[in-house]
């Protein structure tokens, strides 16, 4: 793959985001600089990487005043909790990453004059009133329920984003990731994918929330972070969708790992989270349109080797 830019910063990069997109950055020649305080992943994730030269890790909190090593040619800010589990932990840390944090990244991209890409979310369209969601939807967020330390970090990190763009010509693009799954994400956080896997594989129950009829549209990470990489390589402002339009339930997701993991485990129904949006699928025409991307790994292929990947990481 060509490289297109020389100096990338990964903010968040020892994450399960951030480490693929680190790696796939250094596959295109680039070097890399990872900036994380590993409040939710652990160095392991990236001690692979380490041995290669172009790489670095920094240990920083993103949103204390430090000066990160420059100049870059792009800046992509994940530094954020993502799991539900982990922001309910974190609530204060989450909104200062969104907000302190996405502008210390933008920060340095005006210094440098680098491209600076947004890992928003799915979130910002809250449990959405139209359905596919388009990224002309403005959502349907609660500003005070437990989710909102997420969701409304996100939305404000989107508005400084914009308006830095607006008004100091950053050249922003922000990209709405939507529910993303695979090898690296920690078996304790809580995220419904490795949850189910980890019960599957313990033989405990699945625990699905309420009926399980809530859907979720799930993509494997190798192509999120290919659609990261074509934003920041497109220009394009956004906000774009990335995500498998393929909607599933819970309840069928939770049967997919069954089947794919052989377990025996049964499925227990438990309380529903607050909150809880109810549909969500992406509509992809304008990924597909600006930056040529749509993905290509089907839950058929990518729930198997994330399922072997878990089982090496839990045996
Ligand atoms: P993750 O928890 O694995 O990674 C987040 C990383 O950010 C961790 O390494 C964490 O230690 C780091 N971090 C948190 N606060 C920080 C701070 N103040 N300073 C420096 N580092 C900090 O989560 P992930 O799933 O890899 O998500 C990465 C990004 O993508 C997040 O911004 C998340 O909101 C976004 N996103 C992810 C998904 C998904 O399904 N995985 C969906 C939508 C959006
Ligand atoms: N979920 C579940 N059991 C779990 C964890 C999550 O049924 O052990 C449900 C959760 O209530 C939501 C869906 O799975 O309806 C996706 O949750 P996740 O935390 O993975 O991501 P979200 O999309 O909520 O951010």
């Amino acid at each position: 793959m060509d490289s297109v830019f020389g100096r990338a910063l990964v903010t968040g990069g020892a994450g399960f985001l951030g480490s693929h997109l680190c790696e796939l950055l250094l596959d295109t020649g680039a070097e890399v600089v990872a900036a994380d305080n590993f409040a939710t992943s652990d160095a392991a994730n990236v001690a692979h990487l380490l041995e290669r030269p172009r790489f670095h890790l920094v240990s920083q909190d993103i949103t204390a005043q430090a000066t990160l090593p420059g100049p870059f040619d792009v800046v992509f800010h994940l530094a954020s909790a993502a799991s539900p589990r982990d922001y309910f932990r974190l609530p204060l840390e989450t909104l200062r990453a969104g907000s302190y944090g996405t502008e210390r990244a933008l920060d340095v991209a005006a210094r440098d004059g680098a491209r600076f890409v947004l890992a928003s979310t799915s979130e910002v369209y809250g449990d959405p009133h139209e359905h596919p969601q388009r990224e002309d939807y403005w959502g349907n967020v609660n500003p005070i329920g437990p989710r909102s330390v997420y969701d409304e970090a996100k939305r404000y990190a989107e508005a400084l984003t914009s308006a830095m763009r607006r008004e100091r010509g950053v050249n922003t693009g922000i990209a709405r990731i939507f529910n993303t799954y695979g090898p690296r994400m920690r078996a304790d956080d809580g995220r419904m994918i490795p949850e189910f896997i980890g019960q599957a594989l313990r033989g405990a129950p699945l625990t699905v929330t309420g009926d399980g009829r809530q859907t979720r549209s799930i993509c494997y990470v190798d192509d999120t972070v290919r659609g990261l990489l074509a934003l920041a390589r497109s220009g394009s402002p956004g906000p774009v969708n990335l995500g498998n339009p393929q909607e599933l339930t819970v309840l069928r997701i939770a049967e997919e790992i069954l089947a794919v993991t052989g377990s025996t485990s049964r499925i227990e129904h438990v309380e529903a989270a607050v909150d809880d949006p109810a549909r969500r699928c992406p509509d992809i025409s304008r990924a597909r349109r600006e930056l040529g991307w749509v993905p290509e790994i089907s839950m058929a292929e990518g729930l198997p080797r994330t399922v072997a990947w878990f089982a090496r990481r839990l045996s």
